[in-house]
């Protein structure tokens, strides 16, 4: 099948960044309360990669379009600051690890002043590599990594389908951090629903803790029409909790949570209301501010539902 160039979906601190593309949809295309899970994954050809990255570079230092490729490279190309390179799609980690590497490799030789690379990556594919590959691809600037963690607990991992266990997620973040990649990760808050909440909780603040990531995002869940979750809730089976009881998450997510140097933040477009701070210096702080919306519960205070987003 030919490869369909995806959207882009990045994280928003890659928003300076070229968005590449070396895969399309995600390996791990089952999460119940996923869009990604209604596609499936679709590898790149390497050589069109690299003919991608070669007109990047006929623009950038010669200022040359090259024909055959597409407007979005050269949208992208106005707008990049010529630093930062984000790998598309949902788990670009599950590209092939030569293929990978050669890429990293190519993009590097044509753009040596390069600060760094990102990509999505689950921890599947985390642990699908050894040490030392994780330890070339940092060496290729693979700098950060962005997991989906979604949540400690395990029987909210098995309901969603998202294949890993809570222990696993951990083993992934270890090796991530011992390539000296940078691991960013992210929870959802009411990914448990009514039922499930408090160990939904408890369990997150552990996995995050034992992970002790250098970013943690909060999302709050964000129903997608055409997914399981989706149908799961509209029979009923599965119960969304309420904004405010979405921002206790988030509250009793920060307080349980231990790191050692953390940027913590829900300032996505999906969470109710947005803290930030960097923990635990911040934690007192952030703590207040969503103590101070729980006892006053004004739904004026809130995003407007209209104004989440995904
Ligand atoms: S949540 Fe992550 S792992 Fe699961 S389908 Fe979506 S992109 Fe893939």
């Amino acid at each position: 099948m030919p490869f369909v160039r995806p959207e882009i979906i990045r994280p928003p601190s890659e928003h300076a960044s070229y968005y590449l593309p070396l895969t399309s949809g995600c390996s791990n295309n089952s999460c119940t309360f996923c869009a990604f899970s209604l596609t499936n994954l679709g590898i790149r050809d390497l050589e069109d990669v690299k003919r991608e990255i070669d007109a990047m570079s006929m623009y950038v230092h010669h200022g040359m379009w090259v024909a055959g490729q597409p407007q979005i490279v050269y949208a992208i190309l106005q707008e990049w600051d010529g630093r930062r390179v984000f790998l598309q799609d949902g788990d670009a980690l599950a590209y092939p690890y030569p293929k990978l590497l050669e890429a990293l490799q190519h993009l590097n030789q044509k753009f040596p002043r390069l600060q760094r690379v990102a990509s999505y990556a689950t921890p599947q594919d985390v642990l699908r590599r050894s040490p030392e590959e994780l330890k070339a691809l940092k060496e290729q600037k693979l700098d950060i990594l962005y997991m989906g963690v979604e949540s400690g607990d395990d029987e909210v991992l098995r309901k969603i389908k998202k294949n890993v266990t809570h222990d696993q997620m951990v083993e992934a973040a270890k090796k991530v951090k011992m390539a000296g990649i940078l691991l960013s990760v992210t929870v959802i808050l009411g990914l448990g629903g009514t039922h499930g909440s408090k160990m939904h909780v408890a369990e997150t603040a552990r996995v995050l803790t034992e992970m002790d990531p250098d970013f943690a995002g909060a999302l709050t869940l964000t129903l997608v029409p055409g997914t399981q979750l989706y149908e799961e809730w509209e029979k009923g089976e599965f119960e969304l909790i309420t904004p405010f009881e979405s921002l206790q998450e988030l509250k009793e997510i920060v307080e349980k949570s231990t790191f050692t140097n953390c940027f913590f933040s829900s300032m996505h477009a999906s969470n109710y209301y947005a803290i930030r701070g960097t923990l635990p210096r911040d934690k007192n702080k952030m703590l207040s501010q969503l103590n101070a919306i729980l006892s006053r519960k004004d739904p004026h205070l809130l995003r407007p539902e209209f104004m989440r987003g995904l």
